[in-house]
């Protein structure tokens, strides 16, 4: 249930209707808006029904919420959640400018992390992925370089300025993966680990949750309630495909999972059009599909040499790709009213902060 206040309720106002709700044994969740605030409470409606909430001053309207998400909801939340990642170079996710995050599947060595990072970021990238720990389906493949890629992933940080996304498989690697990286990523085969959402709801980093395999958007949102509920608020989400009976592509990247998405939370969107599409040549034109359709941001993997790949080769983008691709973005994320930071050359922090306000 939803309580709105009504306009310029007080401090002390909103205070009271607070101590009401709890009184009765349900928890809140206060979300400030510039005129009106809005208080969602957690619990036994039941309870709240009988506590006649109308009466109480400064209340304007109490509306029943028949989701299942509440905290993710877009009714919980008085204005769209901006994800702030990386505090030195002032990236924010699910403002106006569109955020991309780029970079290799995994970290496969130093070389080629500082390599892709100046180059990803010379195109117009605003954050470096790369996997650590990876999750395979064979428990042949290569695994990841686990710590040593944690460490390399700060190193190149402190290089470029580019905030680093990297993901963790396991409930007891949150810790480790917290202090190296700026983003949590949580893999569509974690999404309904409960164990680790939650575990990383407890931590205070920003959370990219990818939507699972097989998940459905009503799902996805739940698994983001685990990390919410804990009380992590800095969540981002990422529909990265489905799968279906196409073979064509890897998966089926669901179009319709943006606008969906933006109707039902006010969490921000990512679009991952790499795991999506699987080969290289579809990356692009899914990326621009996910722009126009109101996508917050892209997550695309790139590589030096993509031939030699270590994973996700047949999907990863060339220096030269990616930057033709962010030029095709900036030119559709502007028909749609959104800002891609404009290309930099500069490998500082404080150059980064100096273009972000460009506009192209
Ligand atoms: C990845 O980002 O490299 C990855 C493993 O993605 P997903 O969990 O979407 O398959
Ligand atoms: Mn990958």
């Amino acid at each position: 249930m939803i309580i709105v206040t009504s306009i310029g309720a007080t401090d002390s106002v909103i205070a009271h209707i607070v101590e009401h709700v709890e009184r009765v044994g349900l928890r809140v969740n206060v979300s400030r808006g510039e005129q009106r605030t809005i208080i969602g409470c957690i619990g036994d409606h039941d309870k709240l029904i009988a506590a006649n909430l109308m009466r109480l001053e400064g209340v304007e309207q109490v509306l029943k919420i028949g989701k299942p998400y509440k905290l993710a909801s877009r009714a919980f939340a008085s204005s769209p959640t901006h994800v702030s990642i990386g505090d030195a170079a002032g990236t924010v996710v699910g403002a106006r400018e569109l955020i991309v995050i780029a970079g290799p599947c995994s970290v496969e060595g130093r070389d080629m992390l500082h390599e892709t990072a100046r180059a990803v970021k010379q195109s117009g990238a605003r954050a470096l992925r790369g996997g650590a720990f990876k999750p395979r389906s064979s428990p042949y493949a290569f695994q990841g370089m686990g710590r040593e890629a944690l460490e390399l992933l700060a190193e190149v940080r402190s290089e470029t300025g580019l905030p680093v996304v990297t993901e963790v498989l396991d409930p007891r690697q949150v810790e480790l993966v917290a202090d190296f990286a700026d983003v949590l990523q949580v893999g569509a085969r974690n999404m309904q680990n409960f164990a680790l959402l939650s575990e990383i709801g407890r931590s205070r980093k920003p959370v990219l949750l990818k939507r699972g395999l097989s998940a459905t958007i009503t799902e996805l949102l739940m698994a983001a309630e685990y990390v919410l509920a804990e009380g992590n608020t800095q969540v981002m989400l990422c529909e990265r495909g489905i799968r279906t009976y196409e073979t064509s592509t890897r998966n089926t990247l669901d179009i319709a999972a943006i606008p969906v998405l933006k109707r039902e939370t006010h969490l921000p969107v990512l679009v991952d059009p790499s795991h999506a599409a699987g080969q290289a040549s579809l990356v692009a034109p899914l990326a621009m599909a996910a722009i126009a359709a109101g996508a917050d941001g892209l997550l695309v993997e790139v590589h030096p040499d993509p031939t030699c790949a270590q994973s996700d080769g047949d999907q990863s983008l060339t220096f030269a790709a990616f930057d033709d691709m962010m030029r095709q973005a900036r030119v559709v994320a502007g028909a749609v009213g959104r800002t891609i930071v404009a290309p930099s050359g500069a490998a500082t922090p404080s150059a980064i902060a100096a273009t972000a306000t460009a506009e192209v």
